[in-house]
């Protein structure tokens, strides 16, 4: 991490929680940022839709920010059961996760459709986090420079910016399982990103963009995995569901 970057610590709740315990949650990492005054770092709750409301209304004035889990790419019409970007600004959300590996594999979703959403995001004023990664299978048969290659130049906007952009690297094998690459492989795979990004859209844009790492982060990697120079925070899933351990994740950021 580099003083440029202030970190980012993202939870991703998934299809988890009912009112009250959504309300309760948010309202327990609303007060720990509260209780940090000037923190050096950012935090983010990405509910599932229904709760972005209670959420909003239970974080009010903590600097606590609000996401969504997803988007789709226009901004109103015939699309049953979808929800606008404009949508989720309107509710109080400043950023939207796309392109979740969960999302590509349940719903098909491609490199193409993903930089669309991150496009619809950035129209109505949304940090787009862009997600991506490789596959267990692929990671074996060597090929995760070519992955995130492709990923990258498939699902980032030409328009990308260090203001509307974050990227997460998330390797699929390694979300809710436990298990993580080494940190070597994580500052590997994150320089290759951060050197693709500036090929993409220049140096100056590569170098201030936030790039998280996501898959089995805890409260006892954490701190080993945010002192990389290329990792800039986390998106965190089954962690970012118990205040403490997400707090403490936050709490591993360098100072
Ligand atoms: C995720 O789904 O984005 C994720 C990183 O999950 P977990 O932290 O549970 O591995």
């Amino acid at each position: 991490m580099t003083t440029l970057r202030r970190p980012l610590i993202a939870g991703n709740w998934k299809m988890n929680g009912l009112q009250e315990d959504g309300k309760a949650l948010a309202s327990a990492v609303a007060g720990f940022m509260i209780s940090k005054g000037e923190a050096n770092f950012e935090m983010l709750v990405c509910p599932p839709f229904l709760l972005i409301p209670p959420v909003n209304d239970a974080i009010a004035g903590s600097g606590l920010k609000l996401g969504a889990q997803d988007c789709h790419t226009a901004d109103k019409g015939a699309h049953t059961g979808d929800i606008s970007a404009d949508m989720l600004a309107d509710a109080g959300c400043s950023h939207v996760i796309v392109g979740h590996s969960e999302r590509r594999t349940d719903h098909g979703e491609t490199d193409d459709q993903v930089c669309a959403k991150a496009v619809a995001a950035n129209r109505s004023g949304l940090v787009a986090v862009i997600c991506i990664g490789e596959t267990e299978a692929e990671r074996d048969n060597g090929k995760t420079l070519d992955v995130v290659k492709r990923q990258i130049a498939g699902s980032v906007p030409g328009s990308a910016t260090a203001d509307n952009t974050v990227l997460a690297y998330e390797p699929v094998w390694a979300i809710g399982t436990g298990r993580t690459p080494t940190a070597q492989e994580v500052q590997d795979v994150h320089a290759f990103i951060r050197a693709e990004l500036a090929a993409k859209l220049g140096r100056g844009i590569a170098d201030g963009i936030r790039l998280l790492y996501g898959g089995s982060m805890n409260p006892g990697n954490a701190a080993e995995l945010l002192a990389l120079a290329d990792v800039d925070g986390g998106l965190i899933g089954g962690a970012s569901l118990k205040s403490g351990d997400f707090s403490a994740i936050a709490e591993s950021c360098p100072a």
